[in-house]
C-alpha cells in the first residue's frame, strides 16, 4: 500500500512509498484511508524533530487526524464494512499508570503512552490502516469529509469539558468567552462556545481569508490586534495560538473567577519580561484558573462527534480550505495565505 513516511527532524526525508499492508496486530478493523488532516504537530515532527520513531523502525507512517471507511470488521467488533471511522490518537502506557488504567490516557502520568503518527506507533497516513475497535469512533456518514475534523475537535471537546468542570467548583456560570487564534483549533473552540450559548469573541493577529466571515457566521465577533485593546472581559479564554507572552496579557483582561484554558503550543522560543508579582496578585485575588490541556480520551471524541453533528455542515466544509494528493504532503505542511485546514486525499 502507499504510505507517507517521515523521519522526525528530517524534512528532506519525507516520502510517499510502497510499504507492506498494516499488520493484523495493529487492530482487527481494516480501514481504507480517505483523508488525513495536517496540523502544526506534523510540521513539528518533520521539521523540528518532535515525535519518536516506532522501536526497531527507521521511518514512521505519519498522520494522526484520520478519516476512513471500514473494509473488514470482525462480526463481534461492533463495526461493519462501510462504517465511517476516525482512529483515536493516543494509546495507554503498558504499565498502566492509574489514569491509563481507567481510559484517561489523555492524563497519562508516566509519559509512557504512545500516539499514532507521533510517538512510537505508525500513524494513519496510508491507503489502508488498522485500528482496534476500542480505539475507533464511528461517525454519521452524513458528515462526509468533515469527519476529518473529529480529532482536532476532540481536543477542544476536552478543553471545554475541563473548563466547565473548573467552573463547577463554585457553581459559576460563564457568559463571555474569548478564543485567541482563528485557525482550525480556534474556530472549533468558537463553535463549541457558541453551542454552549456563550457570547464568543475570536481574536487573531490578522483578518486574512475566510476567518472573519467564519466567525461572524457562527454569530460570534471577530477582532484583530492586541487583545488588551479589545475591550473584551472574558469569563473563559480558550487560548489556541501557543504564543507565550499572550498568556500573560490574558491574565490582565479576564473577569473575576475566570478560567483560562491553554490549548496551543509554539516553537518560537519567545522570552518576555513578566510582572510576576502583579500577575500572581491578580490570579489570587480573583480566583483565576490558568490550565493546560492536551489530547483527548474516548468520551471527548464522542462529545466532538456530537458537536460536529449539530454544526452547520456548510460552515464545517469551509474549514477545509485545501486538499492535496499524498505526493504533496511535504509542501502542505506549509500554510498558504487563507489556509485553515489542509487535508491529504489518501486515494490520490
Ligand atoms: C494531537 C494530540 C497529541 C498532541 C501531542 C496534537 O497535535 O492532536 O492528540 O496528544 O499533539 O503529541
Amino acid at each position: 500500500m502507499k504510505a507517507i513516511t517521515v523521519v522526525p527532524g528530517k524534512p528532506d526525508a519525507v516520502r510517499v512509498e510502497e510499504v507492506p499492508d498494516p499488520a493484523p496486530a495493529q487492530g482487527s478493523l481494516l480501514v481504507e484511508g480517505r483523508l488525513l488532516g495536517i496540523c502544526g504537530t506534523d510540521a513539528d515532527i518533520v521539521e523540528e524533530g518532535y515525535g519518536w520513531l516506532p522501536p526497531g523502525q527507521d521511518r514512521m507512517v505519519v498522520g494522526h487526524e484520520s478519516l476512513g471507511v471500514v473494509v473488514e470488521a470482525p462480526p463481534d467488533s461492533g463495526f461493519a464494512a462501510g462504517d465511517h471511522v476516525v482512529g483515536i490518537v493516543r494509546r495507554p502506557d503498558p504499565e498502566p499508570c492509574p489514569q491509563c488504567a481507567v481510559g484517561a490516557w489523555d492524563f497519562c502520568s508516566n509519559g509512557e503512552y504512545t500516539e499514532r503518527g507521533i510517538k512510537q506507533v505508525d500513524g494513519y497516513g496510508s491507503a489502508l490502516w488498522r485500528v482496534e475497535p476500542e480505539f475507533a469512533v464511528r461517525l454519521d456518514p452524513a458528515l462526509g469529509d468533515c469527519g476529518v475534523l473529529l480529532e482536532p475537535a476532540s481536543v477542544l471537546a476536552k478543553a471545554w469539558e475541563q473548563t466547565e468542570r473548573i467552573f463547577a467548583r463554585a457553581s459559576l456560570r460563564p457568559t463571555t468567552a474569548l478564543v485567541t487564534g482563528a485557525g482550525p483549533i480556534g474556530l472549533l473552540a468558537a463553535l463549541m462556545g457558541v453551542q454552549r450559548g456563550l457570547e464568543v469573541h475570536v481574536q487573531d493577529v490578522n483578518a486574512v481569508g475566510d476567518k472573519p466571515a467564519l466567525v461572524r457566521d457562527l454569530g460570534a465577533t471577530f477582532g484583530v490586534g492586541d487583545v488588551r485593546a479589545s475591550g473584551v472581559r472574558p469569563d473563559v479564554v480558550i487560548e489556541c495560538t501557543g504564543h507565550g507572552p499572550l498568556v500573560f496579557e490574558l491574565t490582565e483582561i479576564v473577569a473575576p473567577n475566570a478560567v483560562v484554558c491553554l490549548a496551543g503550543i509554539s516553537n518560537r522560543g519567545e522570552t518576555d519580561t513578566v510582572p510576576t508579582d502583579d500577575v500572581n496578585k491578580k490570579l489570587v485575588l480573583e480566583n483565576t484558573v490558568l490550565f493546560g490541556t492536551v489530547n483527548a480520551a474516548r468520551r471527548h471524541y464522542e462529545q466532538a462527534a456530537g458537536a460536529l453533528a449539530r454544526a452547520d455542515r456548510s460552515w464545517l466544509e469551509r474549514l477545509i480550505t485545501r486538499r492535496v494528493p499524498m505526493e504533496s504532503y511535504a509542501d502542505a505542511l506549509h500554510k498558504e495565505d487563507g489556509d485553515i485546514k489542509v487535508v491529504v486525499d489518501l486515494r490520490a
